[in-house]
């Protein structure tokens, strides 16, 4: 069953890669459906708060009609945010499923899920499909890294290129 949310979330995420987008997808879960779907749009909309997680609440909220959802439960491919474990804290969801983990330091999920702020507590549980969760980020970060580095090469060998044609070597040159 959590394999299977998490599935939807990867596919998600695969769409963001699709847009040029680091790959993070999420969906909300309420009686075995899914009420919401979201993944990651910071850049296209230049949005910080365009996270998948943030988008998949939003949409759930409003089917449901409701600003809580304390029944339901949260799938995303990434460990989350703090802001996105603060709107997970304010929607009262109930359990948040996710993939890979954040590098170490960079998250607060257990303090934040355990902090009783709101008066309400999550349960998480992290590493769910969590190889094929980071192998879609890792993918993408290295698709990006090698496309810079082609830019890079380009970038050089056009300067090279450049700095050929205005050597000071050139022939025939002066005035007569
Ligand atoms: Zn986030």
């Amino acid at each position: 069953m959590e394999e299977k949310f998490m599935r939807e979330a990867i596919k998600l995420a695969e769409r963001a890669k699709k847009k040029g987008e680091v790959p993070i997808g999420a969906v909300v879960v309420l009686d075995g459906k899914v009420i919401g779907k979201g993944y990651n749009l910071r850049t296209k909309l230049q949005m910080a708060t365009a996270h998948a997680e943030m988008r998949a609440i939003d949409r759930a909220c409003k089917k449901e009609h409701s600003w809580r959802l304390p029944e339901a439960e949260l799938y995303v491919t990434l460990e989350p945010c703090p802001m996105c474990m603060g709107a997970i804290l304010n929607a009262r969801i109930k359990r948040v499923y996710f993939g890979a983990y954040e590098q170490k330091g960079r998250s607060l999920t257990a303090e934040l899920a355990n902090a009783n702020l709101l008066n309400h507590k999550v349960e998480v549980v992290g590493g769910v499909l969590e190889e094929e969760c980071s192998a879609v980020l890792t993918s993408f970060f290295t698709e990006m890294r090698a496309r810079e580095k082609a830019k890079k090469q380009l970038e050089k060998s056009r300067a090279a290129g450049a700095a050929a044609l205005n050597g000071p070597d050139k022939r025939g040159g002066g005035k007569k």
